[in-house]
């Protein structure tokens, strides 16, 4: 087994697995190298984020459907009971699916899958337990962990991180969410779906911030209708283990009285930190920012000769798509082709029920950069395919240019908008207008077509209601 390569990827998400896949496709000799203890690649999103909590989502709904919702379409179930170690099971089955299939990848594409600590000592030199790897490049692809607040220690029983609260053996009586962030807000609605009383405590004076206040509005409202509950503009102070459960103590955020919380369980989702540690680094001169992000220029450099950042580790938004589009155009940067990617096209969907979905500008970026701009909104009411599915929650709202009729954003809450944001994503990546979504032909009855008449909105021209 040589220990040259021309590429080799420390971390194994899909920033780094994708990166491996595409410097090997482009006739680079690459190695991938990964410390996770499972040795399991996949990195976060297979492992402990995206993929694990689609598969409970996914399971929750359906044992909410089939306890609230069936009946009314004529489906008699008779008593339904939760199984939850048969849930839990094929999510984990999920998880393994998919990451033996990045072995499969690895093998196929003739990829050195290595699994440890990759630590960089030198110039173009990891050293992976005994083993010394020689490369011309090197991409870091470490990713990020779970960020805890000052002083409060994760259990993964009582406070549990993503990761425990992805694989809880029983349902909390009540989970207190810290933090109204998408983490937060998905795996809340998967316990209240299964039956805990779920509270959610935010620091800012709304949730999921960042998003359009409009779809922060109408999200916050829709969750409220389903009972899970929200102290906004409140920070936690303390949490304190007791017998069986957490005391949580909070108090305004700009300051007044004190008042503790009782949870069975709390789960701390207050955002991710990079992940560089043991990485040897300043081995080689690369810089982090004062939040330990490795900063790269467009051509994901970092401050060191021969050494790549993509992902999680660096800044922007902390999303899986983000991290393989950073992937691909990166091999391609160190292959001597032109990568790129289109920052203002990265799609962020919160997947509740209804699904959040957007992509590109709000309009609170639009005034704030005082660009002309038109818009229009059609919720999902007036929509037919909602209307014969009985999920009527929600709206799109089309965003464009004033003088061009680009469209700047679309903003979306619905049933199955995680699927419909991809065409939005498609015609901004084009520099579509919103008269190309307006005239193009949508099947009926589909609910794609809330989108096309929202962007016949913008004209003024919405034909249903
Ligand atoms: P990671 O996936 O974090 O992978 C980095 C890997 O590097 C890890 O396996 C780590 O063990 C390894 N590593 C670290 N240091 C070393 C070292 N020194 N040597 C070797 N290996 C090392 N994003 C979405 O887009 N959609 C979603 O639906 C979504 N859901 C999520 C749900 C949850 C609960 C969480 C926690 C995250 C979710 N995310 C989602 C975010 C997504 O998981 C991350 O954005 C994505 O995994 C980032 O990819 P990455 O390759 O940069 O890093």
């Amino acid at each position: 087994m040589s220990d040259s390569f021309d590429v080799v990827v420390i971390g194994g998400g899909p920033g780094g697995y994708n990166a491996a896949i595409r410097a090997s496709q482009l006739g680079l000799k690459t190695a991938c190298v990964d410390a996770r203890e499972t040795e399991r690649f996949g990195g976060t999103c297979l492992n402990v984020g995206c993929i694990p909590s689609k598969a409970m989502l996914h399971a929750s709904e359906a044992f909410e459907d089939a306890e609230d919702h069936f009946a009314s379409l004529g489906v008699d179930v008779g008593k339904v009971s939760l199984n939850l170690g048969r849930m839990l099971e094929q999510k984990d089955a999920a998880v393994s699916g998919l990451t033996d299939g990045i072995d499969y990848l690895f093998k196929k594409n003739g990829i050195e899958g290595i699994h440890g600590r990759g630590r960089i000592t030198g110039p173009g030199k990891v050293a992976v337990g005994e083993r010394e790897l020689t490369a011309r490049s090197i991409v870091v692809a470490t990713g990020s962990d779970v960020l805890s607040l000052p002083g409060v220690e994760i259990d993964e029983e009582r406070v549990v991180s993503s990761t425990g609260a992805l694989s809880l053996p029983k349902v909390p009586k009540k989970l207190l969410v810290v933090g109204g962030g998408y983490i937060g807000l998905e795996l809340g609605s998967v316990w209240r779906r299964l039956g805990a009383e779920v509270e959610v405590v935010e620091y800012l004076d709304r949730i999921t911030p960042g998003m359009d206040a409009d779809l922060s509005r109408g999200f916050m409202r829709v969750l409220k209708k389903q009972g899970v509950t929200f102290r906004l503009s409140t920070k936690v102070t303390g949490i304190e283990r007791t017998g069986d459960g957490v005391t949580v103590t909070v108090e305004p955020a700009d300051g007044g009285e004190a008042e503790a919380l009782e949870a069975d369980v709390v789960l701390i989702a207050i955002g991710r930190r990079p992940y560089t540690e043991g990485l040897g680094l300043e081995t080689v001169g690369v810089e982090t920012d004062k939040r330990g992000f490795i900063p790269v220029d467009e051509h994901w450099r970092t401050s060191a000769e021969g050494v790549y950042a993509i992902g999680d580790v660096t800044p922007g938004p902390m999303l899986a798509h983000k991290a393989e589009e950073e992937a691909v155009a990166v091999a391609e940067v160190i292959a001597g082709l032109p990568g790129h990617v289109d920052y203002g096209v990265i799609p962020g969907v919160v997947y509740t029920n209804p699904e959040v979905a957007t992509v590109g500008l709000t309009e609170e970026q639009l005034k704030e950069q005082g660009r002309a701009y038109k818009s229009g909104k059609f919720p999902f009411s007036a929509n037919s395919r909602a209307k014969t599915n009985h999920d009527t929650d929600g709206f799109v709202k089309v965003l464009a240019d004033a003088e061009t009729d680009e469209v700047l954003g679309v903003h979306m809450m619905g049933a199955g908008v995680g699927e419909m944001i991809g065409e939005a994503c498609v015609v901004m990546a084009f520099g579509g207008s919103s008269e190309d979504i307006a005239r193009t032909c949508h099947p009926h009855p589909t609910r794609t077509e809330a989108l096309r008449q929202a962007a016949m909105g913008v004209e003024g021209w919405t034909m249903q209601a």
